[in-house]
């Protein structure tokens, strides 16, 4: 077990945002530089900390944690939407941290952020039960999520029945290309197990290229923005971003 995670577990769960946040600003100053901006937080490093659950080099921002995907997501949502300069009404679900202090307090947006343990949420419930009217908001927010939930389809249809019917909603999650369906196995509750087989011990599939599919099952087009590629090589090196990857952007179908 690492320190980090050891210092994790001994923190009361509702401090660790505050925690980390504090972290980074005193870590931050340490790597300024010019090689690499986050566009999460602003800042300019020399180089993005190793990181990531499968621990890879050059990949954490210094000062907030984001990794490739969040860099790429609020890129995404700077560049490709008006989330900041129009009105909107935002579920954002299981709240990044990172995303959460740049869109919590906006005067333009009607912000709800909902998890079932998150200290950062301002509500708590479940995604496969959300306790609005059908089509309360314009944008909804859901990374990183679904491979977690159990009953992922109810989960899928609960985010299609409240989003608006001109709204888009960011959904992403680990999706193995190579792999033609979902692997899942719900007799599988051992944590071991779940690690070994879908790769983290809270994971409960593996998503293959039938994610799509089960979207679009739930009421959604789908459009898969790669985004990351119409960038060139020096934004991609600067900002830390995987050239592959896709933000999954879905609509009512
Ligand atoms: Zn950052």
């Amino acid at each position: 077990m690492s320190l980090r995670s050891v210092v994790a577990r001994a923190v009361p769960a509702r401090l660790r945002p505050w925690l980390r946040r504090q972290a980074g600003r005193l870590r931050a100053p340490f790597h300024r530089g010019s090689a690499v901006t986050c566009p999460c937080c602003g800042g300019s490093f020399r180089a993005f900390l190793a990181g990531g659950v499968r621990r890879r080099e050059g990949v954490r921002c210094p000062r907030c944690d984001s990794l490739e995907r969040h860099r790429l997501v609020w890129l995404y949502l700077l560049r490709r939407t008006d989330l900041l300069s129009a009105p909107h009404r935002v579920l954002h679900v299981a709240p990044e941290p990172q995303f959460h202090e740049r869109l919590a307090d906006r005067a333009n947006l009607d912000y709800v952020s909902a998890d079932l343990a998150s200290p950062l949420a301002r509500e708590r419930f479940d995604v496969v039960d959300i306790p609005y009217p059908d089509g309360s908001f314009d944008v909804v927010i859901c990374n990183h999520v679904l491979e977690h939930v159990p009953d992922d389809a109810r989960a899928m249809r609960e985010l299609r029945r409240v989003l608006a019917p001109d709204g888009w909603a960011v959904l992403q999650t680990p999706v193995h290309s190579d792999r033609e369906k979902t692997l899942e196995d719900p007799a599988v509750s051992d944590a071991s197990e779940r690690e070994r087989l879908f790769g983290q011990p809270d994971h409960v599939r593996i998503y293959g290229r039938d994610f799509f599919e089960r979207l679009e099952a739930a009421g959604f087009r789908v459009t898969r923005d790669r985004f990351a590629r119409e960038l060139s090589v020096e934004e991609r090196t600067r900002y830390g971003l995987r050239k592959g990857e896709a933000v999954t952007v879905c609509t009512p179908g």
